[in-house]
């Protein structure tokens, strides 16, 4: 099958090797190897006020310099550079090489147009290190953390992470900072309601499972379909010419049982002027762009991806396809909250894997 060579499987690999790198870091080390820096750590330590200036401009600058010289993001997995170079995350990378593969061109760096592919471009694992040591901010406690260990501290350390009350499965809605919950519970009503109270609180527990289930079945019954691909795509921001701009976002083309498509997707879909809004949420829609012969019955799911760290829900959605129906209806894209959305949107791209399933019915 053509769309097997395409560029899903060539992303495997990216993911694989970035997965052993973690692993071997060598970073303590080489900082001991350089003087430089100690004489400037002195110099600074004079007064405590220049040492956070400094800190904060040098911080602000590495992250000009190591940021991916396509979506000016800062790469958080894998980091490639070309002949001459120039940084590319392992999403853009994959990227460039999918799109030049489906133009039949080879692929070249956006820099300065060297010729790129799997062999010539290298890992740049100094890049990769430095970016993990660089610091970003907790988004509940706003104290700064390396970025390699931002996550563990979010969802397991942070004390003003958001969590729920202990009797929650009893119908319980409070939610707060965890260190609020300890009080809370000791005040908490749902422990002395009857059985018969908390009958209802049991029964949408019951239900939510049920959907669970649901879903987790669909997913294995597409499993056994004949025709399944996937594509590593990253969605890149656009705004409209009209009187008021808005956001949209779209990925390239790419190939897909031997036709071509794109995703494109919008805020709040395409409310007048989402930032008047407080919540937010994501749509996004599967377009056909070749001109299709047949109805293609299609199954299709967007997933995080490897490059990508959108914590969006599994949510199958159908379309059937076909040469006067080729664009999907605009679906949610499944993310927990607005803060996950605005977290996506601060982002110069996004990167995620859609998995396609093609009914043979
Ligand atoms: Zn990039
Ligand atoms: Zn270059
Ligand atoms: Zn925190
Ligand atoms: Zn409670």
């Amino acid at each position: 099958m053509s769309e097997s060579d395409a560029a899903p499987s060539s992303s495997e690999n990216v993911a694989a090797e970035a997965a052993e790198t973690n692993q071997t870091n060598n970073a303590p080390e080489k900082m001991e190897e350089f003087a430089e820096p100690d004489t400037k750590r002195r110099k600074i330590s004079t007064t405590v006020k220049i040492i956070e200036d400094k800190r904060y401009k040098l911080e602000e600058r590495l992250g000009g310099i190591l940021c991916c010289a396509v979506c000016l993001d800062l790469p958080r997995s894998a980091v490639y550079q070309c002949l001459n170079g120039h940084l590319m995350c392992a999403g853009c990378f994959t990227h460039l090489l999918a799109d030049a593969r489906l133009r039949d061109e080879t692929a070249t760096c956006p820099n300065c147009r060297v010729e790129i592919s799997k062999t010539s471009a290298t890992r740049n694992l100094a890049v990769e290190n430095a970016v993990s040591e660089l610091p970003s901010e907790c988004q509940y406690c706003n104290k700064q953390f390396p970025r390699n260990s931002l996550e563990r501290h979010e969802e397991t350390q942070c004390e003003e992470r958001i969590s729920g009350c202990k009797f929650s499965r009893i119908g319980c809605p409070w939610r707060g900072p965890l260190h609020e919950s300890r009080q809370h519970e000791t005040e908490c009503t749902h422990p002395n309601r009857t059985g018969a109270e908390v009958m209802d609180a049991l029964q949408v527990m019951d239900q939510k499972l049920a959907d669970e289930r649901v879903l987790y079945d669909s997913i294995f019954d597409l499993l056994a379909f004949e025709k399944i691909t996937f594509n590593d795509l990253q969605l890149k921001p656009y705004r409209t010419d009209e009187f008021v701009h808005r956001l949209f976002y779209e990925t390239s083309r790419f190939s897909a049982f031997n036709n071509q498509w794109v995703v494109k997707a919008r805020i709040n879909n395409s409310q007048k002027d989402p930032t008047q809004s407080s919540e937010r949420d994501m749509t996004y829609q599967l377009i056909l762009k070749t001109k299709a012969t047949t109805t293609l019955s299609i199954y299709y799911i967007m997933l995080k991806g490897p490059f990508g760290d959108m914590k969006v829900q599994p949510r199958i959605y159908k379309h059937d396809f076909s040469e006067l129906e080729n664009e999907g209806p605009y679906m949610p894209l499944s993310l927990p909250d607005t803060a996950e959305c605005n977290r996506l949107l601060a982002a110069k791209t996004i990167n995620f894997r859609l998995i396609m399933f093609l009914s043979s019915k």
